[in-house]
């Protein structure tokens, strides 16, 4: 089984997303089972989509994805915006959550809203008979407060792994951990970084509660 040390350092290309990355999703943050702060100390916004289709796409595989997303202005988002590192967040080494968070350095947008990197999984939602599926995303940043019912603007730019089998909750954590080490290295490199930048990420006039 993987861990830190056989698990590639980076997905996707150097050079940038091939298609069809960037994948473009966005919704409305709902409550879920609770499951991703209280089982497994990592808390994962869900977003809920409508059918089978992702940005669009049906043919996009489950498992697990980095990029950047864009929150609407909150109180999570002033208090705790992209470049404010913390303690707290322990599952990115420091030297990258300080290369992420000064990707981030841009104070003016923050009226707009504020855009973070984050690793999220796609999976079958086992509630509607694995006929819907199910976005999560984990914010690789430490806020004081919920963000539920804030909008989130998805740019998908890279696929990490399918779902592995659940051998057992700590290789899981170990498995989630790697993922977001990964996720920040991968959206460190300049083609990723730059597309921190992509005004889609703040846009948030007009839009609905499911996923588009
Ligand atoms: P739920 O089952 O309701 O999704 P979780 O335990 O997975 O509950 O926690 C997710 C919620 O926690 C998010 O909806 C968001 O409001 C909040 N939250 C706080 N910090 C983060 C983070 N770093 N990434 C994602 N969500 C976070
Ligand atoms: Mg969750």
């Amino acid at each position: 089984m993987s861990n830190q040390g056989d698990r590639p350092q980076t997905a996707g290309p150097d050079d940038g997303p091939q298609p069809p990355f960037p994948l473009k999703l966005d919704g409305k943050v709902i409550k879920g089972f609770g499951r991703g702060s209280s089982e497994l100390g990592i808390p994962t916004a869900n977003i809920p989509i409508s059918g089978l289709s992702v940005g669009g796409h049906e043919d996009v595989d489950s498992g697990v994805y980095y990029g950047w997303a864009g929150l609407s202005p909150s109180k999570a988002t002033h208090q705790r915006p992209p470049h404010a590192q913390s303690d707290k967040y322990s599952h990115l080494s420091s030297g990258l959550q300080e290369t992420l968070s000064g990707i981030a350095k841009d104070d003016a947008e923050l009226e707009k809203g504020a855009v973070y990197p984050m690793c999220m999984s796609i999976g079958w939602n086992p509630f509607y008979k694995n006929t819907v599926r199910s976005v999560e995303v984990h914010i690789m940043h430490h806020f004081e407060t919920d963000f539920y019912g804030s909008h989130m603007n998805l740019s998908i730019l890279g696929f990490i792994r399918k779902e592995l089998d659940y051998v057992s909750k700590e290789k899981l954590i170990e498995d989630i951990k790697t993922d977001i080490e990964v996720s920040g290295r991968s959206l460190a490199r300049e083609p990723y970084a730059k597309l921190r930048r992509d005004p889609y990420l703040l846009e948030f006039e007009g839009k609905g509660e499911v996923a588009s």
